[in-house]
């Protein structure tokens, strides 16, 4: 029986994308070759590299309007480095939020002294700073839009006097933002659109070209946009399927009827854990994640019978991160409202046991 899968990534994806992906890899286009044994440059591949890119930008608002997507490989991780090889000529600025933020402080001091504009390390990431100053003077902000580990998401994105550089692995697609605030935005495809080998990125061309640093190819956008996101062999499997996501995505309507959708179960979680006398919410109330509502036991001697329950009504996926333990409920785009509402219904049955 299919599980309620709230996997924190790679996580869950829709029934009919991993139908018509498994299909592909047995006989693609019904050409009598699997999607795997065929070139990329063929013109089906091509194709599938296009109509990927295409609604990415279309999905997003953001054709027209100067951007181009490009679905690369390494991971978020590797776009930590990536934007400060591309973009980090004098200094950045850095908001601190989790450790995503981290980390791409992490890799961006290889190159230079970054500026933290505020952190909430202090406060074991719960909460969203609020209120802090941008310099005009420093070559890009960088934001996490959503905190996956920690359960905290951004609901305003700051009015930045300097090209807004954004993480946005774990809530892309799921909610409606003005995104052209946006300069350059990144994604691995693993939380919210498809299977984990590729990253979309989403630039604006003209943050590109500013830094006088020379830049090795395979970490330069420039040289991925000229090669329309095909300077080597893409993870085709990878694009294909989160293509097939994204149709998906629009065929529902696209971003503002998943919005909805997201709202729903996030207001159907978070109402369980806050009623709940059982559980305790890790996030402070306003900055609360759509995404990952991360949570723990008021009682560790109740976490053997809850996890047995969890297990016999088919819940997969709950634990939280190593680093903060607990419970994290990872609703994504694909994850029905069915499987908050069967979660919610264990949670309160182990309240009438307790
Ligand atoms: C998962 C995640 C990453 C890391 O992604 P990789 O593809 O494993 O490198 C980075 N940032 C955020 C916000 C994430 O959720």
């Amino acid at each position: 029986m299919k599980k309620h899968n709230f996997s924190a990534g790679p996580s869950i994806l829709p029934q009919e994308v991993l139908l018509k992906a498994s299909e592909a890899i047995m006989d693609f286009n019904n050409d009598g070759l699997s999607l795997l044994e065929i070139s990329h440059r063929s013109k089906s591949f091509v194709d599938v590299m296009e109509k990927a890119r295409s609604l990415a930008l279309e999905l997003l608002g953001l054709e027209g309007k100067g951007y181009k997507a490009l679905f690369l490989q390494g991971g978020a991780s590797t776009q930590f480095l990536m934007v400060a090889l591309n973009l980090l000529e004098k200094r950045a600025a850095y908001l601190n939020t989790g450790t995503w933020s981290d980390k791409a402080v992490k890799e961006a001091k290889i190159y230079d002294d970054i500026l933290e504009v505020a952190s909430s390390k202090d406060a074991g990431y719960n909460y969203i700073p609020k209120g802090f100053d941008i310099p005009s003077d420093h070559d890009y902000l960088h934001i996490t839009s959503n905190n996956t580990i920690f359960g905290t998401q951004m609901k305003t994105i700051p009015n930045s006097p300097i090209p807004l550089v954004c993480d946005m692995s774990s809530d892309i697609f799921s909610r409606t933002l003005d995104y052209s605030k946006f300069d350059l935005i990144y994604a691995g495809a693993q939380k919210n659109m498809g299977p984990a080998g590729t990253t979309l990125v989403i630039v604006k061309e003209d943050v590109l070209g500013n830094v006088s640093r020379k830049i090795p190819s395979m970490m330069d956008y420039k040289v991925h946009i000229s090669k329309s996101s095909m300077f080597n062999t893409p993870p085709v499997f990878a694009v294909y399927t989160s293509m097939l996501t994204l149709e998906w995505l629009k065929n529902l309507g696209g971003i503002k009827a998943i919005e909805e959708v997201n709202e729903m179960k996030a207001r159907v979680m978070y109402s369980e854990i806050d009623l709940n006398p059982l559980f305790k919410g890790y996030a402070n109330k306003e900055d609360r994640s759509n995404m990952n509502a991360t949570f723990t036991l008021a009682n560790e001697d109740l976490k053997e019978t809850f996890e047995t329950m969890l297990k016999e009504a088919g819940i997969s996926g709950l634990n939280g991160h190593r680093s903060i333990g607990g419970y994290r409920a990872s609703m994504y785009n694909a994850l029905p409202l069915d499987s908050v509402k069967a979660l919610v219904e264990v949670m309160s049955e182990l309240e009438t046991k307790a």
